[in-house]
């Protein structure tokens, strides 16, 4: 990247001896959306934190805008944060709430008026300016928040897990809103979630972070569909994994019980007898053999799941068990429970996992 936004080179940090955060590397182009997005204690909000200044590493630097901020405070770097607990000052109404860091910067009043004003229209909360924290839904909340972080107009916005507490509705309504404003403004933003599905549908890229490391950094697309890990592959999605042995590496040949399909080209290095995890996802996998698939496999149906406009299939197939979507088609007979079937797939679908 030409001129990141912000450049985070080499943070490590430790609390006594536990090393939290592992020689982490990330640079963010000014105006990108970026999650980081991982499992409960892999250093996600730590990693946060050493870019808001909360926490100082203990090797490395934090750039933003090109500028060493890393022995600066929080309240010089220029930033915006939400957290995941609302932590609005209760004592104080919408508009106060909102006003509180232009009234710390010493903005003139009228000034402050209409930038609050302007902050209420973006968050769609026009009338809310005189209500008390107590009066709000969750998400009002966190949408008050998020204008208190933007109305200093900050150049980065830090989120910490800020949609968690809320109930699933008002979280996918508040993912698409956040990502709006933040779109409109222009603003580069780091994103801290431990949901896969907010990561994927709100980020331009996502870091996905395993035992205080970066596993694999990517778009949602990439990470989704082409994860460099094990790690990444589980964390990310619903994955089947197939057991397969190498039964001849140049042909790319691999037994699963006793059917053979055909890697080419993507065993490097492995060799006939070796042991490997074949992983797929459910929408790469059909019920019965379909033109354009290269591998089949015989199985049972284990399992039948009428979602609606799909079905999702269990397939038992030797030890392992699959999972797949089939479209619903209201003239034909649903999947049975036990009947005897074939799946097929694209090999070039396949992620084989060392
Ligand atoms: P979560 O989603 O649960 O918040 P996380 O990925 O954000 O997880 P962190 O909060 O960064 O993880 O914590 C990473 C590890 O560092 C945890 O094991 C935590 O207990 C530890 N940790 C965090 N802050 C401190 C601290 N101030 N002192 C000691 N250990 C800490």
């Amino acid at each position: 990247m030409a001129d990141p936004f912000l450049s985070i080179q080499s943070v490590k940090k430790s609390f006594g001896n536990v090393a939290v955060v592992k020689d982490f590397n990330l640079d963010v182009g000014a105006g990108e959306f970026v999650s980081f997005l991982g499992p409960s204690g892999c250093g996600k909000t730590t990693m946060l934190r050493i870019v808001a200044g909360f926490e100082e590493p203990s090797a490395g630097k934090v750039l933003i805008g090109g500028k060493d901020v890393t022995g600066l405070k929080p309240n010089q770097r220029n930033i915006g944060m939400v957290f995941q607990a609302y932590a609005l000052f209760p004592n104080l109404t919408v508009a106060q709430n909102i006003g509180f860091g232009l009234k710390v910067a010493g903005m003139p009043k009228a000034e402050a008026q209409a930038r609050i004003d302007e902050m209420l229209a973006i968050i769609k909360l026009p009338d809310f300016g005189d209500r008390y924290p107590y009066q709000l839904s969750g998400g009002q909340q966190q949408r008050i928040a998020l204008a208190r972080a933007l109305a200093p107009k900050p150049k980065l916005l830090l989120l910490d897990e800020p949609l968690s507490a809320l109930d699933a509705k008002v979280r996918i309504s508040l993912r698409e809103e956040i990502r709006s404003i933040q779109k409109k403004l222009g603003i580069t933003t780091i994103f801290v979630t431990h949901d896969q599905e907010e990561a994927l549908s709100m980020s331009d890229r996502i870091v996905v972070m395993n035992e205080g490391r970066a596993d694999q950094t990517g778009t949602p697309f990439e990470i989704y569909n082409r994860p460099s890990t094990k790690f990444v592959a589980n964390f990310v999605g619903t994955l089947n994994v197939l057991e397969g042995t190498i039964s001849d590496a140049a042909s790319g040949t691999v037994k699963i019980n006793a059917e053979e399909i055909g890697l080419k080209g993507k065993l490097n290095g492995s060799k006939a007898g070796d042991t490997l995890s074949l992983a797929l996802r459910p929408e790469a996998i059909s019920l019965g053999r379909k033109a354009g698939n290269d591998s089949n496999l015989t199985g049972q149906i284990a399992d039948v799941h009428f979602l609606g406009s799909v079905i999702r299939v269990r397939v038992g197939v030797g030890q392992n068990v699959v999972s797949l979507d089939t479209f619903n088609s209201p003239s034909s007979p649903p999947p049975v429970v036990g009947q005897k079937t074939e799946i097929s797939f694209s090999s070039g679908d396949v992620l084989v996992l060392h």
